[in-house]
């Protein structure tokens, strides 16, 4: 059995792979017995979804309300906003919240882009991190989310190159037999959304065909921190795309995934991340005996 299964998954997450680079045994314990979340980490969970809210709705070019019904609702409501924020991008120069899809050694990725925009006549993929104090990321911080915008840049390169296709993404999700409900087909005629491309399979072709009518990918990738207190950016950082990179920051997780070893506690020189961790001296005790943290 894989660890996919084992942890009731279906795909593996591009957060995923970042939580597993800050404690992997703590990403697994999480779906194993659900996350254990402290008051603080709430709050800054809150304040964060409510800056990328407000990010979005300052690309947003038309505010769209669709309120889905089901499964097949749910999964036409993210494919289309994100096929209108790829049709915004060459307009407008930026858009934010772009689903994607992938695959990796057979396991299906998914992952959701923070910002794109074209610099240069070019596309660069930006993530955005809020922080609970004005401080720099720490070193452990800027690795796990660094391994985040390495999967989004090969999954966009992915879909570029046609190694994953609308119907790698049909198959994978088994869409031909998904239907939407008839009161949201409703909500798309008053979007005027026409009846023919009212079908998840029509508006993935639409999504992909999006990806493929930007322009070529650019080597930068970004990472943004701002700071929940004030608003204001703390750093930008900029860096670059290597295909090596890549492959050895998605080996080490796949070894995971494919079951060939077990998930890895945090090393001893940071085993000061388990002072914030609820599973700390319970569910996980192996920095417990020394817990001079
Ligand atoms: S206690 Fe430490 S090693 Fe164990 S899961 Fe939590 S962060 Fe990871």
């Amino acid at each position: 059995m894989d660890n996919l299964q084992k942890l009731k998954k279906t795909s593996i997450r591009a957060t995923d792979i970042a939580a597993q680079y800050w404690c992997e045994r703590q990403m697994e314990l999480n779906y194993l017995f659900g996350e254990k979340i402290t008051k603080e980490k709430m709050d800054s969970r809150i304040k964060g979804t409510a800056f990328h809210e407000e990010l979005e709705r300052e690309t947003a070019t038309v505010p769209i309300i669709l309120m889905p019904m089901s499964y097949a609702d749910s999964l036409y409501k993210i494919l289309y906003m994100s096929n209108a924020a790829l049709e915004a991008l060459p307009k407008n120069g930026r858009c934010r919240e772009v689903q994607i899809y992938g695959k990796l050694n057979g396991f299906r990725l998914v992952g959701k882009i923070d910002m794109l925009e074209i610099k240069d006549g070019r596309v660069s993929i930006y993530e955005d991190k809020t922080k609970t104090n004005e401080e720099l990321p720490s070193e452990p911080q800027l690795k796990s989310h660094k391994a985040q915008v390495i999967t989004y840049r090969k999954m966009f390169d992915d879909i570029a190159s046609a190694r994953y296709t609308a119907d790698d993404f049909r198959k994978d999700y088994r869409t031909s037999g998904l239907k939407i409900t008839q009161q949201f087909a409703m909500q798309l005629d008053s979007l005027k959304v026409p009846k023919e491309e009212q079908s998840i399979d029509r508006i993935a072709e639409s999504l992909f065909a999006s990806f493929h009518s930007l322009p070529q990918l650019s080597d930068n990738i970004y990472l943004r921190y701002t700071s929940q207190l004030t608003g204001k950016e703390i750093k930008l950082y900029k860096f670059t795309y290597h295909e090596e990179e890549m492959k050895s920051t998605l080996g080490f997780v796949l070894s995971y995934w494919s079951g060939e070893r077990e998930s890895l506690p945090v090393p001893e020189e940071e085993k000061w991340k388990c002072k914030w961790c609820g599973f700390f001296g319970n569910r996980c005790k192996v920095w417990w005996p020394q817990q001079k943290l």
